[in-house]
């Protein structure tokens, strides 16, 4: 894969983001570079998929791109995003469902989605 990310692996795939894909600035390190953020297994014995969970982790987009993630599992159901790989945001999603219940879910990741926003640029910044 080439290009900056785009939220869709497939670029033919056209679904309603239930939250917007992160303004990306180019200075992610995914940002025309995702081959190291896919990968055919994401076991984290495997050094390569490590790295990009450390190169997320120290991504200031980080909570937001895993909010975005998280609330889109058709887009991001490949790739690491937001310094988790698909395993464990299928782990988080669960969880989410469980705590604030399935017809919640949407709303409850909008609400995120702007907390993560706002703290990334405060007053409007
Ligand atoms: S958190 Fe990871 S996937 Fe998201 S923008 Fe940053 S480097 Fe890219």
């Amino acid at each position: 894969m080439s290009g900056p990310r785009t939220g869709s692996p497939n670029p033919d795939l056209v679904v309603e983001h239930i939250v917007p894909l992160p303004h990306f600035t180019g200075t992610e390190p995914c940002h025309n570079r995702p081959d190291p953020f896919f990968h055919d297994t994401y076991r984290q014995d495997q050094p390569e998929v490590r790295a990009a969970l450390w190169e997320c982790r120290h991504c200031p987009l980080a909570p937001v791109c895993l909010v975005w993630a998280l609330a889109n599992p058709i887009l991001a159901r490949e790739g690491i995003w937001g310094a988790t790989t698909p395993r464990q945001r299928k782990a988080l999603r669960t969880k989410v469902i469980a705590r604030v219940g399935a017809a919640n879910v949407d709303d409850t990741y909008r609400a995120a989605y702007a907390t993560a926003v706002t703290k990334l640029h405060p007053q409007g910044q």
